[in-house]
């Protein structure tokens, strides 16, 4: 069986049990509900969500906002603005939406010294991480999918996007996921909700607090499918990992994973996995992604200069974190 339809076959094990499960609501209050959304399972929590109707709603509208940013910042969707811009040799004018993640993008490239860059999509398709026959490609391959790449091949003018190069293909996997789940909080909020967790694939932003006290959020060891690393205590925040372990293969005893440096065209070798804090998601998903290819130091730094906190596991397994950060944390 293909990776892809394995995926989609514990995917939906997993929403049934959920469905079976995670019927919280009516007298507990709490109203549980995932869906299979950008690849992946989106889960949402309401804690305050009233009489089970007004949750549905709010739920409803949650998903439709993150349905409508999949629709429109697919690389995986042929009629997405993403694949309309990658087609096109002549500018292209994209939503506002579109524009506000290619802007907070480009800021990320540039503050990272461009180990964040959104134009690594002929590169990640090079290596073929989201299909089912990931391959390590030839040096000549990957010299060809670098050419013409970097935050100064992609000029936004307001909502008009020109690319330096018309072969260049942008990528949003590592901020719009981030972002859809900023949409579905706005969501959330516009319907009155105070109290919830939007959670797709490890980009989770938390609303308010749980019960009068932080939420807690185990952080999945990167090297322990089962193991906790630590867990953090937050409230009114964003928590994004980005680790080597989601989306890889190996051969020959070699792990190749699908956060790449811009600088080689290779998976960046200076982390296992990061964890950002931020007031958003899509700010946290994309600095989480910056720092893995910064690594420890450098990354730090980054996170830290945009006013996020951060959490390492550097290549040799070593725990780091931001100072502020540390009395969030609790050992597992
Ligand atoms: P992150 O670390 O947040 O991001 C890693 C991803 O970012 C890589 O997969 C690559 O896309 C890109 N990237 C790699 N290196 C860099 C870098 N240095 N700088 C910037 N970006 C980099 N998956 C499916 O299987 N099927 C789908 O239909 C599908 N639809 C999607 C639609 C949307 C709108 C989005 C945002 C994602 C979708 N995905 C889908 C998932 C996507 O292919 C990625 O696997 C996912 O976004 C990676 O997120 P992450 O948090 O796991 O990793
Ligand atoms: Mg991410």
């Amino acid at each position: 069986m293909s990776r892809s339809r394995l995926f989609a076959l514990l995917l939906a094990i997993a929403l049934a049990a959920l469905a079976l499960f995670g019927r919280g609501g009516g007298d507990s209050g709490e109203f549980r509900r995932a869906r299979v959304l950008m690849g992946t399972v989106v889960e949402i929590t309401l804690l305050d969500g009233g009489a089970a109707s007004d949750a549905e709603a709010a739920m409803e509208a949650a998903f439709s906002a993150m349905a409508e940013v999949e629709a429109s910042m697919s690389a995986h969707r042929d009629d997405s603005e993403v694949a309309r811009l990658n087609a096109a040799a002549e500018p292209v004018e994209v939503s506002a939406a579109t524009a506000e993640v290619l802007e907070l993008g480009l800021r990320v490239a540039t503050a990272s010294g461009g180990a964040f860059d959104l134009t690594l999509g002929r590169l990640k398709a090079l290596w073929g991480f989201d299909g089912d026959a990931p391959r390590v490609p030839s040096d000549p391959e990957i010299a060809a999918a670098l050419q013409g790449i970097g935050p100064a091949s992609l000029r936004l003018a307001g909502r008009r996007v020109t690319k330096g190069d018309a072969a260049l293909r942008v990528d949003l996997g590592a901020i719009a996921k981030g972002y859809a789940v900023d949409r579905a909080v706005a969501a959330l909020r516009a319907a009155g909700i105070r109290h919830a967790s939007v959670n797709a694939g490890g980009d989770l932003r938390l609303l308010g607090d749980h019960g009068g006290r932080p939420w807690r959020i185990g952080i999945q060891h990167p090297r322990d499918p089962q193991g906790v690393l630590v867990t953090l205590e937050l409230a009114d925040a964003a928590v994004v990992t980005s680790g080597d372990y989601e989306r890889f293969f190996e051969v020959e005893g070699v792990r190749y994973h699908h956060i790449l440096d811009p600088r080689d065209g290779r998976p960046a070798d200076a982390c296992q996995s990061v964890t950002v804090v931020a007031a958003s998601a899509a700010e946290a998903d994309a600095l989480a992604t910056a720092a893995f290819v910064l690594g420890p130091e450098a990354g730090r730094r980054l996170v830290e200069s945009r006013g996020g906190l951060a959490l390492f596991v550097a290549a040799d397994g070593e725990v780091s974190l931001s100072e502020d950060l540390k009395d969030r944390v609790r050992r597992p």
